[in-house]
């Protein structure tokens, strides 16, 4: 135990809003941490000085649309601390009409990608050859003045996920109360899920998979050769949806082109949705859009996925909340309330 401990041992159950794991909550350096990686105490050390760092970092954001300041810190397995190692998120307003009020959002950098960038660019990342091997991160720590520790979204897991280990630990904060989580990255974005057999799908949900792996056929994607195709299954109908890609490399994706094509038919009674690609799991960007629908559906756990995966002609199933269990969500940012007034103005409406 380190000395720093030893002067402040404060245990306590975790918040319930947490889930049901009891675990620990150490107070080391400022931060009370839940320990639900289950590391010693080093790595709660580093934890809280990244924090630490991380919240300095967070000063300098710029989210013009949503004022939700986030600042993320990034530890390597090279030695050093380094002050590059950080980020903040920014928030891009568009318009190219002399239009004032209101401004459309049309982008957001978030903090982890400034902070991979930051990286990158000070070369501390990404290098395959160095006198330490390959330089990956070993921990990533993010802050934010939500009321409960928010974690990564999974475009930011997407982007953390190139540089990372399964093992590498995800340190979500708040300010308020200086509360921590801290686990692994496997945690955050599983991919291991029970298998289900054909022989045990109800006939529109076979139906379903077939429409997928049509559109896994349908895909514009002459610069990623990415052949995966996702439906929707709503209780009137099935929608598909293909990945175009584009030269800016900001590519649309199956899945969300399928769960769009739904809601442009405002048919937003979604029971079931199916993706297939090569293993059959869907990017973190694809597992966020799952989520983000769960959630203005009120359906994180029990909106059906089926996953299937072309190389092992395997189908898995999970939940939505499953898919990723510490979702980024409306409620995270406070617009909880804003996401069930839009979905009851649209079922008025369709
Ligand atoms: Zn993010």
């Amino acid at each position: 135990m380190s000395q720093q401990q030893k002067q402040h041992p404060q245990i306590q159950d975790a918040p319930s809003e947490l889930g049901s794991f009891r675990a620990e909550t150490i107070q080391v350096l400022d931060w009370n941490i839940v320990n639900k990686a289950r590391v010693d105490d080093s790595v709660l050390l580093d934890a809280a000085k990244l924090l630490n760092m991380a919240a300095h970092a967070r000063e300098s954001a710029l989210p013009h649309h949503s004022n939700f300041k986030v600042g993320c810190a990034l530890k390597t397995n090279l030695p050093a601390y380094s002050p590059n190692l950080s980020g903040a998120n920014s928030e891009y307003l568009g318009s190219f009409s002399n239009a004032t009020t209101p401004i459309p959002l049309v982008n957001a950098q978030h903090a982890e990608e400034s902070a991979v960038a930051s990286a990158i660019k000070f070369d501390a990342l990404g290098r395959t050859v160095s006198p330490y091997g390959k330089v990956y991160i070993t921990m990533s720590a993010t802050v934010t003045a939500a009321p409960e520790p928010s974690p990564s979204c999974g475009n930011c897991l997407d982007t953390l996920k190139g540089y990372s280990q399964p093992d590498t630990y995800i340190v979500s904060g708040t300010i308020t109360g200086n509360l921590a989580v801290i686990q692994h990255f496997e945690d955050c974005a599983p991919v291991h899920f029970p298998e289900i057999l054909p022989e045990w799908l109800p006939d529109r949900e076979l139906r379903l998979l077939q429409e997928a792996k049509i559109a896994a056929k349908s895909g514009f994607v002459p610069i990623s050769g990415d052949l995966s195709g996702a439906a929707v299954l709503t209780s009137k109908e099935i929608y598909r949806g293909i990945r175009r890609d584009q030269a800016d490399y900001h590519c649309s994706s199956a899945l969300r082109t399928a769960v769009d094509h739904a809601f442009c038919h405002t048919d937003l009674d979604i029971n079931t949705i199916c993706y297939v690609s090569k293993d059959g799991l869907p990017v973190g960007k694809d597992r966020q859009t799952i989520y983000d629908v769960a959630n203005a559906l009120q359906a994180e756990d029990t909106l059906r996925l089926l996953l299937y995966s072309t190389d092992e002609d395997k189908i898995y199933t999970c939940s939505p909340r499953e898919l990723l269990p510490f979702g980024f969500g409306a409620c995270d940012i406070g617009l909880e309330s804003e996401v069930q007034a839009t979905m009851s103005k649209l079922r008025e409406g369709a």
